[in-house]
């Protein structure tokens, strides 16, 4: 039996967990919890959130920062015992109170060492039911009162929702069936907000021409707190915005189609350092700005496409994105490259003032730069969905990860020729690029001004700007 089970039982801010499984060899054996989860590409340390571990088996010695060692003298079912204290509050944590549970199992499900493809069995015992019980809103196949997952790295993938309500729409697009579920007022899941949801789903569908995924799930937490927190899984994704009475819609829009993409830019097209993930050990890897400036640059460009938002609207998105390289870190001395790698280090909270560039925001630069020298070598017949095509077909659909040196010869395959010049300066260096940019705005019509404003200046090459096919 290679089935891990685990039995959960929430109570506010706390997951009383039991793992039982049967060993598969007699000795020492180590149970890892992860050390960081899919999306933030840092160090985390889950395990600061667990006490003590306990087990129907003998002691469980604390053997490591996240794992623990248990002596196996008999091969016959264990059951390990542990409280994990929940009560991080935003896309990526596990939350529990009185009115809803929110559960990331990357945070609190301890595994045995190499134990990563083992399937497992989720059984979730909300306390007090209410009549009617808990809804829930979570992309794992159930069967009776459980959840399964074919392995612990699809389980860890999975977040889980529940509470007395979650509202929740549905629809099919290109043979999938989308859902959009969520807790809070419901004046946030309002029709104006599925259309657009519908619209953007169904143009990201047409640009890759295929959707990994039979269901995807979009879920939401409108909290009281100001808040704004999106994290990408293969099958789902969770957002966070508070607080719960201010208009919601642009960001959701926003988050929907950034996260959205990701299905395939990065569940799908992984770095090889990544495929598989290693949670016991940060995984570096130098191509962090493929997957989150391709996806940043590109979510917002399909809201335009696929007419979510006007030209005027997209533009000041455009406009926001190269504002928050150029004003912020437009000087930094940090490369990409550099900066991906060091997201581990401070990637995501405070770094030295002028060191750090957004892998999100100059990565958005890099990606706008390849779709506009690719447009105007060939007149928009061919784009940035020429790359991200071949990344699926190559990469992607094969289970196989790239390198930044794959991309580059890739999306040089593409361009029918050498970009040595474009990787050197901008991706591998820290030179500013404000003149590079305008020049290639100027070929779909847009004058980036020297005091950081864009106007449309022809209406015509802008408009091509807005089709990829
Ligand atoms: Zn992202």
């Amino acid at each position: 039996m290679r089935t891990l089970s685990y039995f959960i039982r929430p109570t506010p801010r706390a997951l009383n967990i039991e793992l039982t499984f049967v060993p598969s060899r007699l000795g020492a054996m180590v149970l890892h919890l992860p050390i960081w989860r899919p999306g933030r590409y840092q160090v985390q340390n889950f395990a600061k959130n667990i006490a003590m571990v306990s087990s129907s088996h003998g002691p469980v010695i604390k053997s490591d920062l996240s794992s623990w060692t248990l002596e196996v003298h008999e091969i016959k079912p264990i059951t390990v015992r542990y409280c994990y204290h929940a009560e991080q509050p935003d896309a990526g944590g596990s939350w529990v109170d009185e009115s809803m549970v929110y559960i990331n199992f990357v945070n609190c499900l301890l595994f045995p060492k190499r134990g990563e493809n083992r399937p497992c069995v989720v059984e979730i015992l909300h306390r007090n039911t209410p009549a009617g019980g808990y809804e829930t809103s979570c992309s794992l196949r159930t069967y009776e009162n459980q959840f399964r997952a074919k392995s612990y790295r699809e389980l860890v993938d999975s977040p889980y929702l529940a509470a007395p309500k979650i509202h929740s729409h549905r629809w099919k697009s290109g043979g999938a069936i989308f859902y959009l579920q969520g807790l809070g007022p419901k004046n946030h899941f309002s029709d104006r907000l599925v259309k657009a949801y519908q619209k953007f789903v169904e143009y990201q569908l047409a640009y890759m021409g295929e959707f990994p995924v039979r269901e995807y799930r979009f879920m939401l937490w409108i909290c009281p707190k100001p808040f704004y927190h999106g994290v990408e899984h293969t099958k789902s994704t969770m957002m966070v915005l508070g607080p719960e009475d201010r208009d919601s819609y642009e960001d959701l829009i926003g988050l929907g189609s950034h996260e959205l993409f990701h299905v395939w830019n990065v569940a799908t097209i992984r770095p090889k350092a990544l495929l598989p993930y290693d949670y016991t050990k940060a995984v570096i890897f130098d191509t962090g700005w493929i997957i989150e400036g391709i996806t940043t640059y590109l979510g917002d460009w399909f809201l335009w496409a696929s007419g979510v938002v006007r030209t005027a609207e997209y533009l000041s998105l455009l406009l926001g994105n190269l504002k928050l390289h150029f004003e912020r870190d437009g000087s930094s001395k940090q490369s990409l490259v550099e900066s991906s790698i060091d997201l581990w280090l401070d990637g995501y909270g405070a770094a030295l003032p002028g060191k750090r560039v957004s892998i999100y925001f100059k990565g958005a630069l890099i990606a706008l730069g390849l779709d506009l020298l690719i447009r105007k070598k060939f007149n928009h017949t061919k784009s940035l969905r020429e790359v991200m095509l071949l990344m699926q077909s190559r990469y992607g659909q094969l289970k196989k990860g790239y390198t930044r040196q794959d991309f580059y010869a890739l999306v040089e395959e593409v361009f029918e020729g050498s970009l040595a010049h474009f990787w050197i300066k901008w991706v591998e260096s820290a030179e500013p690029l404000e003149g590079d940019i305008r020049d290639l705005l100027a070929y779909v019509g847009l004058d980036f001004t020297q005091d950081g404003l864009l106007h449309c200046i022809h209406e015509e090459d802008l408009n091509n700007f807005s089709r990829a096919f």
